[in-house]
């Protein structure tokens, strides 16, 4: 072991941790990432929404614990948490960490497992009912994705993480083809786009095992997309109407783009294959109730100042359609420099539509307006 890789002691929220320090990346004794603060606080923070009754948490990745003891220790509803890693190390770790969280533990049950988590998850979900399901490995989720679909009970939560967002992006459409069976290169709909392809992934994996699923919050944070589901078992009927308004394909040219649903897919004339991109899920990103719930709990909590995705996300649950427009695309269009976001999209709400900032992207607006009307209010500029 390298002299820098030392175990450290971590505050998050409620929950003390040890920690192996060191640069974060695989090749940690056990990894973890402090800055990935974001995703642990919006887990807890939906929890503490979605949850009316008591639930069982599954972190079947759980490198030290923290995630599954935040939410024992600081979620009122979660009484119970299997904590998994394939890791001895980690598994070692996990213990340390129930151990120094003992005080705050009374009254929560706890189980610990050191096995491969597509095994674990099959075997678990005969034993007991699991209501939530967490899959949050370093890399892709898929080689999670088919266990835990055929496992996973109806009407439970499904959570997942993916770092490859590069892949998922486009950035290298033979893996990103490869991998998730989806045809797509770089465009400017990049982290949108990335986010839809692992929600196709997750939807496709579940419908292997006649299941699909409601989309209830998703976001992209610094190197990776969360998505929480709630999965559903209906019969193939339900499914194939699910499939016909929430799954289809993306065609991107001229800075702007079209979407084409799976019932009317087509390809018009003049549409090479290069320009249309999926299948990806073309669904709704967020349940408005449970995300405007969740944006109003985690504003009571001091750490909201620092999650500036959220900000955002309160005004993108009401414009709840696929992609944006990219400003400063637009703008090089039309040989502009430097037109504020703000000012256009003050321009866009004064002319009746509705325009907001995405956290997708910077420089991204998403409105009900087509990329003419943007034009036509950039040039009164
Ligand atoms: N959830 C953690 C981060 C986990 S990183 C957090 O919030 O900090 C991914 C973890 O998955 C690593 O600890 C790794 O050991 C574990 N892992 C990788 N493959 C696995 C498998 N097949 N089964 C169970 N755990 C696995």
């Amino acid at each position: 072991m390298s002299k820098s890789i030392e175990l450290k002691e971590f505050l998050e929220g409620n929950t003390k941790i040890y920690y192996y320090s060191g640069k974060v990346s695989k090749s940690l004794p056990v990894f973890f990432n402090p800055n990935k603060f974001v995703e642990r606080w919006i887990t807890v923070f939906f929890a503490k929404a979605y949850f009316e009754k008591e639930f069982v948490f599954l972190d079947a990745l759980a490198g030290t614990g923290i995630k599954a003891l935040r939410l024992l220790t600081e979620v009122n509803k979660c009484n119970k948490a299997i904590i998994n890693d394939i890791n001895k190390k980690a598994f070692e770790l996990i213990k340390k960490n129930i151990k120094i969280n003992k005080d705050k533990l009374k009254n929560k049950i706890v189980e610990i497992y050191n096995k491969d988590a597509n095994i674990l998850v099959r075997e678990i979900t005969k034993k007991e009912k699991i209501d939530w399901i967490d899959i949050d490995p370093f890399g892709s989720p898929i080689p999670f994705l088919d266990s835990v679909s055929s496992a996973i009970a109806s009407e439970s939560i499904l959570s997942v993480t993916a770092t490859d967002c590069g892949v998922l992006i486009g950035k290298y459409p033979k893996k990103l083809y490869a991998r998730y069976g989806i045809i797509g290169q770089k465009s400017f709909l990049a982290h949108e786009f990335g986010i839809r392809c692992l929600l196709k992934a997750v939807l496709e994996n579940l419908m292997r095992y006649e299941k699909f699923m409601r989309v209830l919050f998703v976001f992209h944070d610094k190197h990776y997309y969360k998505v929480f589901v709630k999965v559903e078992r209906r019969g193939w009927k339900d499914i194939y109407s699910y499939i016909d308004k929430n799954l289809g394909f993306v065609k991107v040219y001229n800075n702007d783009f079209e979407i084409l649903p799976f019932e009317e897919i087509q390809i018009r004339e003049g549409t090479t294959l290069k320009e249309i991109m999926g299948p990806i899920y073309i669904g709704p990103l967020f349940d408005k109730h449970l995300a405007k719930k969740i944006i109003t709990i985690a504003k009571k909590d001091e750490i909201y100042k620092k999650i500036q995705i959220l900000k955002n996300i309160e005004d993108e649950i009401n414009i709840d359609t696929p992609f944006f427009f990219n400003l400063d695309l637009l703008s090089k269009e039309l040989k502009k420099s430097s037109v504020s976001i703000k000012k256009v999209i003050e321009l866009l709400r004064n002319n009746g539509f509705m325009a907001c900032r995405t956290h997708f992207d910077k420089k991204g607006i998403k409105t009900n307006a087509k990329k003419k009307d943007i034009v036509e209010l950039l040039k009164t500029l």
